[in-house]
């Protein structure tokens, strides 16, 4: 005789997998492409101030960082006169340093208050950055530049800021601390 075998239903209660958030280090989430374009957009809204009010100040007087290929490219023949009054100093990490604060020597590529070659790709980074730097996850303005002192950068610092970016201060007045900034 055939027993009847009654069928068992399990109830399988749905198992609930969690959701891992992996964690991702902060500069990896800034998307720097956005920053990048942010700030060509914030140095090229102050031309017109640079040229009519400023009148290149940052042309004129500080401290160039440069490469020894931006350094050959700004020195034009000058390199004599350069050496003469001490004004190149190499740095460890083998750029250099170019004081452009004597009177006797301003950029020797300004001409009639203009970057002669303000469009060679081989101008200088911190020509083409200034006064505006970004590394990493963090921008830093010169305060040596009259534009910032006039407010004209607030509202690409709170563009910044919401990208992700942190603002950091200078050690000193001088760009070549921003490069030690960690
Ligand atoms: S110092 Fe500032 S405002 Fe003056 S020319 Fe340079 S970037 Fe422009
Ligand atoms: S290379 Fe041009 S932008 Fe740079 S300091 Fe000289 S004149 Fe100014």
């Amino acid at each position: 005789m055939i027993k009847a075998v009654r069928s068992i239903e399990i109830a399988v209660k749905p198992v609930t997998i969690p959701v891992i958030t992996p964690v991702i280090p902060i500069s990896t989430k800034i998307d720097t492409k956005k920053g990048e374009l942010l700030a060509k957009k914030a140095r090229n809204s102050i031309g017109q101030f640079c040229h009519d009010e400023c009148g290149a100040y940052c042309c004129r007087k500080g401290y160039l960082v440069l490469s020894q290929k931006e350094l050959d490219l700004l020195l034009n023949s000058q390199e004599a006169l350069a050496d003469e009054l001490k004004l190149i100093k190499q740095q460890n990490n083998g750029n250099f340093s170019l004081f452009i604060g004597n009177s006797q020597f301003p950029c020797p590529r300004l001409d009639n208050m203009q970057c002669s070659i303000h469009k060679n790709k081989s101008r200088p980074q911190c020509c083409k950055d200034f006064p505006l730097f970004l590394k990493d996850d963090k921008f830093f303005l010169s305060p040596r530049c009259p534009a910032v002192k006039y407010g004209k950068f607030y509202k690409y610092e709170t563009q910044f800021k919401k990208l992700g970016y942190t603002q950091v201060e200078p050690a000193s007045f001088s760009e070549i601390e921003f490069q030690n900034v960690n």
